[in-house]
């Protein structure tokens, strides 16, 4: 190749090509220019702090450093003044002239070194926020006043992209001194902030916890106020605040003004993480009173103290999303796709981060106040048992805190109860799914001093096998699921092998039955229903499966007779001489037995009020 034949260039962009694009695509929602502008204003302010911190800049007045957002519905302007470092004409041509020059990055390379950079709280990165003004604007006008000139200038840009710009403007008292003005000339695509309540919603959304004072004013508003103006936000948010001075009534009245909870949290988290992921903020706990209640929480993202969205998938760690939070990740690369921040390093940092101190939270209250988190494990459970499921480092961490709740009353670990259950029933758990329903097989065990642990919502189902994949040889399992051995009676019993033969010919197909010797000679049978096939038919009912996925995976079922009961005695006596009668006998005892297992089918049902009329006429 010679080089007569090689060409370089530069890529060309024509700014009329350019600008539909920015309208259309910069940002998903037009109302994120508000925050874009006020974010400029906020980062002029703080450029011109650090410069006098610095000793760059003296002799100038920076107490009442303020931002105004000005709608004026009739003129169809918005405007947002700042009494920060202004732009001499030379920076405008540059920073604002040239698309994706930002000033913000410039400064940050001149004035901080590494490892203040992130400190500075500079919210502007990329150079392309100003321009979100277009998306809502035809014209927009920049009168600006740099601090170290004592002239204005005024740049004024149609949505074309064709600007003038007018040196030695006389700025109209729109500025007092430095620092720059930027008004926005409202288009039809813009006109839903016209409206006052609809702004002034947005910049709540966006501006709540801006650290430059940002006052809302309605020039069209009938009565101005008397009273001296407030700003619309709180320059100094709990979160950036030392733990140590914040009180706890400080930290619920954020929480109830925030998210507008008026019911106090369980408890909440200061989270503060140093370099290199610095990032602060405040998770709580909500109270959720009821199952059914929605678990959506909340968790809001600020950067450097702006909003960005609520509750980012890609950010915090699924179950988080039950809580309700802020976090302020200054070092979070905004304005890349979702599925980078998914990926990325520090995403997943920060996660790892927050899900540590989580766990230490949670296990600190086990280890010091347990009264008080067995009060609170009901309300807490269905988040510790879902962030368990969803994340092995959480279980691992959390592992040894959690809490079973017992049927009879009060709490014990997973430990305890195997520490006191070795004798009996070594590392074997048992559990009812339902009090009531269940309540006969739960008074057998109990009788024996078998605790039996209640396990009533829906997740703590799924949440057993979360234990039983990690904790070796520990087996959960249902009251209906077996005889337990200390329930059985070591000596031998009569085989009853003629009342076995009355069973059979009556049980439903499927159901086998068998002989025990059973402590309690009360009960004559018990239904017991194979605990895997038992799970396997609930997963088929929750994956929607019709009948429960019946047919294809029949459950296990088993009758137990107890040769302790004379009932059952009475039965194998009878059978040979009146196996009528016997049969009549052991239908009605089954009935009973499926009676105390499950809810009754309609059949079944029929069936048992006609059995039982017939016994009553036998009488
Ligand atoms: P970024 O803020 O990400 O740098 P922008 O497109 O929002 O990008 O702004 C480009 C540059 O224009 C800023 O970096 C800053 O130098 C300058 N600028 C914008 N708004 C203001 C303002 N209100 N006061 C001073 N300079 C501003």
């Amino acid at each position: 190749m010679n080089d007569s034949s090689l060409q370089r260039g530069g890529i060309r962009v024509e700014i009329e090509h350019i600008f539909p694009i920015i309208k259309k695509w910069l940002y998903s929602e037009k109302e994120i220019f508000l925050r874009e502008i006020v974010s400029n204003a906020c980062d002029a302010v703080t450029k011109l702090r650090r410069l006098s911190s610095l000793g760059e800049v003296k002799d100038l007045d920076l107490t009442g450093a303020k931002i105004r957002v000005i709608l004026n519905k009739a003129e169809k302007t918005i405007t947002v003044t700042d009494t920060g470092i202004g732009m001499t004409e030379e920076e405008l041509q540059k920073y604002i002239c040239q698309i994706a020059l930002s000033g913000a990055l410039d400064f940050v390379q001149k004035y901080e070194n590494a490892d203040t950079a992130t400190e500075s709280g500079i919210i502007g990165h990329f150079g392309l926020g100003f321009y979100s003004s277009f998306m809502v604007s035809d014209t927009v006008d920049v009168i600006t006043r740099s601090y170290t000139s004592d002239r204005a200038i005024k740049w004024s840009c149609t949505e074309a992209g064709k600007y003038e710009i007018q040196s030695d403007y006389d700025d109209d008292d729109l500025l007092d001194g430095h620092g720059t003005a930027v008004i926005m000339h409202i288009s039809e695509e813009g006109e839903e902030f016209l409206d006052a309540y609809r702004l002034k919603d947005v910049l709540n959304k966006y501006c709540a916890f801006m650290p430059v004072e940002v006052y809302f004013e309605d020039e069209n508003e009938e009565n101005k106020e008397n009273s001296a103006p407030s700003p619309i936000n709180d320059t100094s948010p709990l979160w950036l605040r030392q733990p140590s001075e914040i009180t706890d009534e400080e930290y619920k009245a954020f929480y109830h003004k925030v998210f507008g909870d008026f019911k106090d949290p369980l408890f909440y988290i200061h989270l503060r993480a140093d370099y290199p992921l610095n990032f602060k903020g405040i998770l709580y706990f909500p109270r959720i009173s009821n199952e059914y209640e929605s678990l959506e929480g909340q968790v809001k993202l600020f950067y450097n103290q702006v909003f960005v969205a609520d509750n980012i998938k890609e950010v915090i760690p699924e179950y988080l999303l039950m809580l309700k939070g802020v976090l302020d990740c200054p070092e979070m690369p905004l304005n890349v796709s979702r599925s980078y921040l998914q990926n990325s390093g520090y995403v997943s940092k920060i996660s790892a981060h927050i899900t540590k101190k989580v766990a230490d939270k949670i296990n600190s209250l086990f280890n010091t106040e347990r009264d008080t988190f067995e009060e609170l494990w009901r309300d807490l459970k269905t988040f510790v048992e879902y962030g368990c499921m969803r994340d092995r480092k959480f279980y691992d961490r959390v592992k040894d805190s959690l809490l079973l709740e017992k049927c009879g009353s009060g709490f014990v670990t997973l430990q305890e109860y195997l520490e006191q259950a070795k004798e009996k029933h070594e590392n074997k758990v048992y559990y009812a799914t339902d009090k009531v329903a269940q309540s006969q097989y739960i008074s057998l065990l109990e009788q024996e001093g078998v605790e039996v642990i209640l396990l009533d919502r829906v997740l703590d189902t799924q949440f057993i096998n979360v234990i039983e994949a990690n904790q070796d040889g520990v087996k959960f399992v249902r009251v209906d699921a077996e005889i337990a051995d200390a329930l059985q009676n070591s000596d031998a019993a009569p085989e009853c092998a003629d009342a076995v033969s009355a069973f059979e010919k009556i049980v439903q197909d499927g159901v086998k039955v068998e002989v025990q010797h059973i402590k309690n000679s009360d009960v004559p049978a018990i239904l017991t229903v194979s605990e895997e096939s038992r799970r396997m038919d609930d997963m088929m009912k929750m994956y929607g499966m019709p009948n429960g996925g019946a047919g294809t995976f029949p459950l296990e079922s088993k009758l137990v007779l107890n040769a302790a009961s004379d009932l059952i005695r009475k039965i194998d006596s009878l059978y040979k001489e009146n196996s009528e009668k016997a049969e009549v006998l052991a239908r009605q005892i089954f009935s009973l037995s499926l009676l105390s297992q499950r809810k009754l089918t309609a059949d079944e049902l029929s069936n048992f009020l006609s059995d039982s009329y017939s016994l009553l006429t036998m009488l």
